[in-house]
């Protein structure tokens, strides 16, 4: 699998739903041409962008001049960076700024900003006035591979995180991947272990190419535009298929059942973001099936080398500060997935590339692995 060695043109992934498909359009410096993409789609709306506070500093003015340029009239409603807008103040707000803006059906809101910003703006755009289109501009590595793309919209609950949304397809996503220069590089990485995931859970061949490449998805050479276009494609054929997540759209929830209570365990903290503990959840997803017999040891043991060379975490050993339990960790993946008569789904694998639904596993094996990993 080999990436162009230039991308000049942009690349255009179709999410092929019924009545409701939309583009996600991969290049860089997209963002110059963001307001003539969106007249053309939609001429003489009106457009709120929601964005957050660090993203305003470094890329809403560019926003803005685009929209400008295309004549569209723009309002900007700005929220503190960080999960902890994902909440009901924050929604509240950016729904009441929304309408003070004068968004009307036909009119657009437009995400500015990470998976934050995708899920908030993408919820209040799904209520305000029972509902109105928007447009989705990730501006992390995560949100322009995962979060932006398949109509996920939620805030969080004080019962959990993302128990409060609606699926709302954005209709048009535009992944400027020159926006991911100005990204931490520990963020970067964590949105990374997401575009791994797709070659773990479905694509070894892929997998094998990130192992090749990672450095020049990093760099930010046509690499990154290749990567970003692969996994989109992924989740787009996947969204397409079981948009409700009824069947096979679990798949993408590979290293998630771990990673959750992991994340939970850290109290959804800058101890541990996202993508660090789908990482850790991942290797965990791999050595939990290779012990069962499902999956070579050899592959899982190469998933383990991988993120080490990206300096991803992969041990629970290495999350900073206290420890949880094994039995913690069960309580807390009982909190985030329904366990029936002491069973729970899990996504294991065969190999690389070979993820699957296991509807049937026993939590005392869960348990007794998580111990031995935590000895
Ligand atoms: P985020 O939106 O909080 O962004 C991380 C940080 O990076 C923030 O401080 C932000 O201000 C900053 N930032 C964003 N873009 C930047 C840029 N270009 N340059 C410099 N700084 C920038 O986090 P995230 O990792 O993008 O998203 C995590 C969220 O996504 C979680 O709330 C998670 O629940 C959600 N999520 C949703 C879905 C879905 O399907 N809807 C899927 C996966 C994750």
């Amino acid at each position: 699998m080999t990436a162009p060695l230039r991308a000049s043109d942009p690349m255009i992934v179709d999410v092929a739903l019924a009545g409701r498909a939309y583009d996600i359009v991969i290049g860089r410096g997209l963002l110059a041409g963001l307001g003539q993409r969106v007249a053309a789609l939609r001429p003489g709306a009106r457009v709120a962008i929601v964005t957050d506070d660090v993203v305003a500093t470094r890329h809403l003015a560019q926003a803005e001049a685009s929209f400008a340029q295309a004549g569209i009239e723009t309002s900007q409603i700005i929220v503190p960076a960080g999960e902890s807008s994902k909440c009901y103040a924050v929604f509240e707000r950016v729904c009441e700024d929304i309408i003070a803006a004068r968004i009307e059906r036909g009119d657009l809101v437009v995400a500015l900003g990470g998976g934050v910003i995708g899920d908030l703006a993408g919820f209040a755009a799904s209520a305000v006035r029972r509902g109105v289109d928007y447009v989705q501009v990730p501006t992390t590595l995560l949100s322009q591979v995962d979060s932006s793309v398949g109509g996920k919209t939620a805030i969080n609950s004080r019962h959990g995180k993302n128990l409060v949304g609606a699926f709302h397809q954005p209709i048009l996503v535009v992944a400027d991947t020159a926006l991911l220069d100005t990204l931490p590089q520990r963020i970067m990485r964590a949105g990374y272990a997401e575009v791994a995931k797709y070659g773990l859970l479905g694509d070894a061949d892929f997998f094998t190419w990130l192992e090749t490449n990672w450095r020049d998805v990093f760099a930010g050479t046509a690499a990154r535009e290749h990567a970003i276009a692969v996994s989109c494609r992924m989740k787009a054929q996947i969204v397409a298929r079981d948009e409700r997540e009824t069947g096979d759209r679990a798949l993408l929830n590979l290293g998630h059942t771990f990673g959750h209570a992991l994340e939970a365990a850290a109290g959804f903290s800058g101890r541990l973001y996202h993508g660090e503990a789908i990482s850790i959840g991942m290797v965990l997803a791999f050595a939990f099936s290779a012990k069962r017999g499902l999956c070579a040891q050899a592959d899982a043991e190469r998933v383990v080398r991988h993120f080490t060379a990206v300096g991803l975490p992969t041990r629970i050993a290495d999350i900073p500060g206290e420890r949880p339990d094994a039995d913690r960790l069960i309580e807390l993946i009982g909190q985030d997935k329904k366990v029936k008569r002491g069973r729970l789904t899990f996504i294991l694998v065969h190999g690389i590339g070979r993820s699957f639904v296991a509807p049937d596993v026993d939590v005392a094996d869960v348990r007794e692995f998580l111990s031995g990993q935590l000895a």
